[in-house]
């Protein structure tokens, strides 16, 4: 993939913010950089394929943050959309998961729902 400077510039929004945003949004943010929302989506598609990022649904709209390194999963809040960051204990089960249905695991991806202890 190449990291053009628009890549560059949806890739650091995502990096600064610490909560998931959608396309919309970004696209919102980064008015005045004539950046068109079709391109905003075209970037996070590629971002997504290459597994820089990830995806979760909220309110039937998609909103993206970055993957980062360390594997672990986010509980997101329904209300004001924070992250907390959650450890991973799916891949203590996987392998075994993986011999019972003979099924060859790739990846996997998780996400919790809910309300922050603000929004509640
Ligand atoms: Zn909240
Ligand atoms: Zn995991």
């Amino acid at each position: 993939m190449r990291m053009t400077r628009q890549r560059r510039r949806i890739l650091n929004l995502l990096e600064a913010s610490e909560r998931p945003k959608s396309a919309e949004m970004i696209h919102q943010e980064l008015a005045g950089e004539s950046l068109d929302l079709s391109t905003v989506y075209r970037t996070l598609d590629t971002f997504f394929e290459e597994g820089l990022i990830s995806k979760s649904s909220l309110k039937n709209a998609s909103y993206y943050y970055l993957r980062r390194k360390e594997h672990h999963h986010y509980m997101i809040c329904l209300s004001c959309h924070k992250m907390i960051e959650i450890d991973c204990h799916i891949s203590d089960i996987e392998s075994e998961i993986a011999a019972d249905h003979h099924f060859d695991i790739s990846h996997h991806d998780m996400t919790i729902y809910g309300y922050c202890q603000d929004c509640q």
